[in-house]
């Protein structure tokens, strides 16, 4: 999956709207301590729906938003839009391009958006899923990350993979169909003690 772009304005350093672009292949994003590199990646984390405010290095949800320095006032909202390629038809949806809008005021009233149709957390969450890319997901790895990888079990460990290879829908599946399959064998023997009673 290709992110094309990332638009945001408001949001933690980045006061006016600022748009990165990604051009295909490998970007770095090089600058001074403190300059905001990390904040592009909990940009990122936040429009996929991050609500864990501690994950995005702050106390209160309120923190993402501007909050001003001494040349200039804090604002009342951040909005960060991201922007995927889906020429390929990653996502089961027929657009180009997918664009995934998360907006905060500072009253803590939330806006999501997909392709600019307002929508639920609960939907940004739902295209994401199994993708590897989600809240949960492994395309952001964080500082620390690895270790913490590194240090789980083989079960924890075995999951990152399953995840990586697109099984984890396939798996959940399989579950519901077996909780069917008993929930029928049950309804079977049932009607047979029925018969053999009538009979
Ligand atoms: P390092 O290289 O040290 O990891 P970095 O380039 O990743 O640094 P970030 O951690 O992304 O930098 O950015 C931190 C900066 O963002 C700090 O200067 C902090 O003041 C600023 N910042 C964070 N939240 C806000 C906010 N809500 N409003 C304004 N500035 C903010």
């Amino acid at each position: 999956l290709y992110l094309k772009r990332i638009e945001m304005r408001g949001f933690k350093s980045f006061a006016d709207k600022t748009v990165i672009e990604f051009k295909q292949g490998v970007t770095c994003v090089v600058g001074p301590n403190g300059s905001g590199k990390s904040n592009i990646t909990d940009a990122v984390r936040w429009v996929l729906g991050e609500q864990r405010v501690k994950t995005l290095r702050g106390s209160k949800m309120e923190d993402v938003i501007f909050n001003g320095t001494k040349h200039r006032k804090s604002l009342g909202l951040a909005e960060v839009k991201l922007v995927f390629d889906n020429s390929e038809q990653f996502f089961p949806l027929e657009y180009e391009e997918i664009s995934v809008t998360r907006r905060v005021h500072r009253s803590g009233e939330s806006e999501y958006h997909i392709n600019q149709m307002p929508c639920r957390l609960k939907d940004i969450r739902e295209l994401f899923m199994d993708t590897g890319i989600g809240r949960e997901g492994y395309s952001i790895i964080g500082q620390g990350r690895i270790d913490e990888v590194l240090s789980n079990n083989k079960d924890e460990r075995r999951m990152l993979f399953e995840e990586a290879a697109g099984i984890v829908k396939y798996k959940h599946r399989k579950l519901e169909t077996e909780k069917k399959l008993k929930n029928t064998s049950e309804n079977l023997l049932r009607i047979q003690d029925i018969l053999s009673e009538i009979e």
